[in-house]
């Protein structure tokens, strides 16, 4: 019965994933589809034609990686899984489950890795975004390794613990807690300066600038970095992070081109995420959902070990059944969390309007970025809904429009 329901979830989810993709494609690329009002000056004949074929290229991508994807996944489920199982089974049950899930993540590495070398150095490089060199990829893949095995070699060890006790869904919570607090706060201290370089700005004015909009909406962040994202790509992006004396501003690097008002009416956007507490809103939300995805997955856990489902028999892999299995379905809670998300768009773009006492700059940004992302001027409704966390840029510009 479980194995039956699993299977039909795989091939569910796969189905309208393909059936999003395919309505996105069409509405946007077809000859009758529009080019929103307030976007039309960037679109030109050239950069919608370029727009529309960068969107075919990653909507294929896309549709072959979730194929492949489900393909692999019902043969581990059904074939691969319960085989590693017997595989390491004369071991200890420790190493058992170190070699089980070591085994388990090569595979899926190596499935993965084809689709990300084609992203990057395929599309991302036929329309200039590209400026990630071989070098820097490998260099980055040797690093992610290292980081997932030496964490990997902390939990499992805990895992397995954890699952020895009948119940154990709110010990993983705590567990699950103090990783999300380490993703928001440490993570970015510790680990992202592993992979990029941070300096402290260096353009006076605009340090001035920028400290006077912190001061202005009340945040207490005492120091500015700039990112070196342009090793890698050339798209925009800042944020706020760290806590209380750690606390910083980082800016893309490839955000210092823009004309300072547009960079200033970003800063703004970010402090309005800052002010409005969204990262703390964030960290409440992820530790909801990731207590009820445990409850449900020590659930269905127990239902397995009951009914001897997969013909499997070692705690390690009936967590993983019962993980992949809450894990197909959450994705049916994607559209849940995009909106809230879109939501905390809307309020830092609003701040930032009001902090500006002008919506202008932050439109002529937006303008920009759509531009130079080729980001799909008019997308499917219910593709935005599904898998849009800001709002499409029509939607912001119009918002936006309404501040004055
Ligand atoms: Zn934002």
């Amino acid at each position: 019965m479980i194995e039956k329901l699993l299977l039909t979830v795989l091939v569910l989810r796969t189905a309208w994933q393909i059936f999003l993709e395919v309505l996105n494609l069409f509405h946007s690329t077809n000859p009758k589809s529009r080019i929103p009002e307030v976007l039309k000056d960037r679109f030109a004949p050239d950069v919608l034609e370029k727009s529309r074929s960068y969107l075919k290229d990653r909507t294929g991508l896309k549709v072959v990686s979730q194929i492949v994807q489900m393909f692999v996944t019902i043969y581990l489920v059904m074939v691969g899984l319960p085989l590693l199982e017997r595989l390491f089974m004369v071991y200890t049950p420790l190493f058992q489950a170190f070699l089980f899930f070591g085994a388990l993540g090569l595979i899926l590495y190596l499935v993965n890795l084809p689709f990300r070398l084609y992203s990057i150095f395929v599309i991302e490089q036929k329309y200039g975004f590209n400026t990630t060199t071989m070098r820097t990829f490998l260099k980055d893949q040797v690093l992610t390794v290292s980081l997932i095995v030496a964490f990997s070699l902390l939990l499992i060890p805990f895992l397995i613990w954890l699952l020895s006790h009948p119940i154990w869904w709110w010990q993983a919570s705590i567990l699950a807690f103090g990783f999300i607090l380490f993703f928001w706060f440490i993570q970015p201290l510790l680990i992202a300066p592993l992979f990029y370089k941070f300096t402290e700005l260096e353009n006076d004015v605009l340090k001035m600038k920028i400290r006077e909009l912190i001061q202005r909406s009340s945040a207490k962040i005492s120091k500015i970095y700039v990112m070196n994202a342009s090793k890698r790509t050339k798209k925009q992006n800042a944020y706020v992070t760290g806590i209380g004396r750690s606390r910083r501003f980082v800016l893309y690097d490839t955000i210092m081109g823009y004309p300072q008002d547009e960079l200033l009416a970003v800063v703004a956007h970010e402090l309005g995420h800052h002010t409005k507490k969204h990262i703390q809103k964030n960290v409440i939300l992820s530790s909801v959902y990731a207590t009820m995805f445990l409850y449900l997955t020590n659930f269905l856990y127990q239902s397995i070990l009951k009914t001897n489902a997969f013909d499997v028999q070692r705690p390690h892999t009936i967590f993983v059944y019962a993980f992949l299995f809450i894990s197909t379905i959450s994705y049916f809670l994607e559209p849940l969390m995009n909106y809230l998300s879109r939501k905390m768009e809307y309020e830092a773009d609003r701040f930032s309007a009001e902090l500006l006492k002008s919506p202008t700059p932050l439109i002529s940004s937006l303008k920009r970025l759509v531009k130079e992302n080729l980001s799909n001027p008019d997308p499917h409704p219910l593709y935005k809904v599904w898998y849009y966390s800001h709002p499409a840029p029509e939607e912001r510009i119009k918002a936006l429009n309404q501040v004055q």
